[in-house]
This record gives C-alpha cells, structure tokens and sequence, in this order.
C-alpha cells in the first residue's frame, strides 16, 4: 500500500468512526495537547478523562502551571501515579515560560529538550497543535505500524526502533496530519488492540502483512528473553554408618556465602578422591531425582548421589567438613536445594532401614 493510500484509508475511517469528543480535541493548544499526552502515557483514557478537565480549569495555561505551588499541581494529580511526571510537568512549564517566552517552540528538536518529552510526545504536540508534520511512535501507533509491516525484530532495539520510526515517517501524509495522528492513536487504542485486533473493521486491513500471515499478535515482537547460562554439578551424598550425612561450609564470599552444602563434584573421579580425602570407603552408590535451581545469572542443574560410605578410624576431621545428623539436625544455615536434597536422602535411608 502507497503512503498516499495508507494515510487516506486511515483519515477516511478517522472521519466516520475515529473518537472526536475527547475533551483535548477541543479548544486545541500545544499546552492542552501536551498535558494530555503526558497524562495519557501508561494511563487509559477513561481514568485520563476523571482528571483532564479539572487540570484546566485549575490551571489552564503554562503560564498558570508554571507558578503554581508544586503541591496543587501534585494534588491535581493525585491518582494518576507515576508522579514524575507531573514533577516534569511543572519544570517543563518554567522552562518554556523562562525561555521561550510562555510559547512551546514549533520544532520537535526544541521540543524533546523539555523534562519528560520523548519524540513521540513531541510529533503529537508538533502535528496536532501545530500542524507540522511530524511523525509519532507511541505504545498504540508502534502496535498498528509492527503489524501492517510485519516488522521482525524487538522494537525496543535501537536498530528495530530506527525501522519504525522511518516507517512512521514515510506513511505520516503532508496535510490533515493533525487528524492524522489522533487517528492512527485511535485506531491503535480500539481497533488494533493487543489481543483481539478487530482487522475485518480495520482500513489497513487490505496492506496488512501481519493480517495477511494470520498472525497478527505476533507483533510487535516482544523483548526477547535472555538466555540464562546452564550449569551443572555432581553433588555426592555421602552418608556414614550412622546415616549422617558430610556436609561442608562455603566460603563467607559469593554464591551461598557461609552456607553448609553438599560438595559439588564434576564426576565420579572427583568423588573418588574426595573419598580418599575424607578416608571413606564407598559402597552402594543411588541416583536420586535431578534438581534444576535458577540463580540470577545462571541455571544450575543438580545430580545428586547417595552414597553408603564406611569411615575409617584414622581420619582427623577437617574444619568446615561436618557429619550432619539426619535424626538430630544441628541448627545451622543450609542452601536451599541441600534442605531439599537432604530430605530426599532421609527419605530413601529411612526407607532403607523399615524395609
Ligand atoms: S488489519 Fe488487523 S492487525 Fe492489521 S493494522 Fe488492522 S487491526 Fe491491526
């Protein structure tokens, strides 16, 4: 679909069914547009509606909002959330009643310089209030273009990003671009929703790449997941003749910091020598189930062995090394999975000896 065809099927449908009575579709200023823009980011329009109104008629211009005490402003938001905004709010009033005279300059450049103007606040306050032709990529315009071009890629990239905002400006036509943008706004907002886009009432419907594939929540694509790291250890368990089992202490730094847990072995070869370390005597090894354990930068994937081991008599015990009795469990800091596995390995020993 031409630029020319895309921007005049979506005027056209604008004109018959787009929303025209929103309070700052009246009376339109760039102070006006501004505020609402502002109040509409993360809010929905119902609750913006509660709050729009009494915002004018408290303050009704830049220069009001700009000596206002910082507490009524606050107050008048109240509700809204995300009161950084309404703390930029203020600061950009005093910015462009200081500096630019109580005028919003009429270029986007000067316009995102102001606290808390992205560009797409700023295409929406050019094109509406002014009249220039400026292109917008809100949350709902972002949704309509990814889908009509099918556009692959997480938009949050700045290669994606700059995709889309080319593709933005080649579709924004040279006149009506003040209705142009509350348009694509509102076709986003109530057609091409997030989940049940209503594509048979929509005008793109004919260009739509992502309609055409079936596959219109698909896009925009969504921030990909990262990959998490896998690891994985043998962990032995050795238990005595007494059913304790050797538990050691990890250093005071880094992951379990200070906490008795099960050794953590490669394979079976490290277990040897860790037998022959501790002078014991292995018998009977079982394989109890796998645990997978999800740290913040990796995943750890447990095999855990129980092992019967006969001590011998000579061996000196170690510091950080301990028999840890199943029955009488002395009271001290375990990792988490140990706790775990540990209840396992009661489990079979317990069962062991009632058979
Ligand atoms: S055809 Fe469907 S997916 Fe495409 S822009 Fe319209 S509503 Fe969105």
């Amino acid at each position: 679909m031409q630029p020319e065809q895309f921007s005049s099927a979506v005027l056209d449908w604008y004109d018959r069914h787009g929303r025209h009575n929103l309070p700052w579709q009246h009376d339109i200023t760039p102070y006006r547009v501004w505020v609402s823009e502002i109040m509409l980011q993360q809010t929905q329009v119902s609750t913006v509606l509660g709050y729009f109104d009494k915002f004018m008629e408290a303050l009704p211009t830049v220069q009001a909002l700009a000596e206002a005490p910082e507490d009524e402003v606050l107050h008048l938001w109240t509700g809204l959330g995300y009161y950084t905004r309404a703390r930029n709010l203020q600061k950009a009033a005093k910015i462009v009643v200081a500096e630019h005279g109580g005028e919003f300059p009429r270029d986007v450049d000067k316009l995102v310089e102001l606290p808390g103007i992205g560009l797409s606040t700023a295409g929406a306050i050019a094109s509406i209030s002014m009249g220039l032709r400026a292109p917008i990529l809100d949350g709902n315009v972002k949704r309509v273009l990814a889908r009509f071009t099918a556009q692959e890629g997480y938009p949050g990239e700045p290669k994606v990003a700059k995709q889309m905002w080319a593709t933005a400006e080649r579709y924004t036509p040279h006149s009506r671009v003040n209705h142009y943008t509350q348009a694509m706004m509102d076709l986003g907002a109530t057609l091409c929703t997030r989940s049940k886009p209503s594509c048979l009432l929509c005008p793109l419907e004919r260009g739509c790449e992502a309609h055409m594939l079936g596959q219109e929540t698909r896009y925009p694509i969504p921030k990909p997941r990262k990959v998490v790291p896998q690891k994985r250890t043998l962990m032995p368990i050795f238990a005595n003749q007494e059913g304790a089992i050797l538990l050691y202490r990890r250093p005071s730094t880094g992951l379990w910091g200070g906490l008795w847990s099960l050794p953590e072995l490669d394979d079976f070869t490290d277990m040897q020598h860790l037998a022959n370390q501790h002078a014991l005597e292995m018998g009977e090894h079982l394989a109890l189930p796998g645990l997978v354990h999800t740290f913040s930068h990796f995943q750890l994937t447990i095999e855990p062995w129980l092992v019967r081991v006969q001590e011998s008599a000579h061996h000196v015990a170690e510091d950080d090394w301990l028999w840890y009795n199943l029955a009488t469990p002395p009271r001290l800091g375990l990792a988490a999975p140990v706790k775990k596995l540990l209840k396992n390995a009661a489990d079979v020993l317990n069962a062991g000896e009632s058979a």
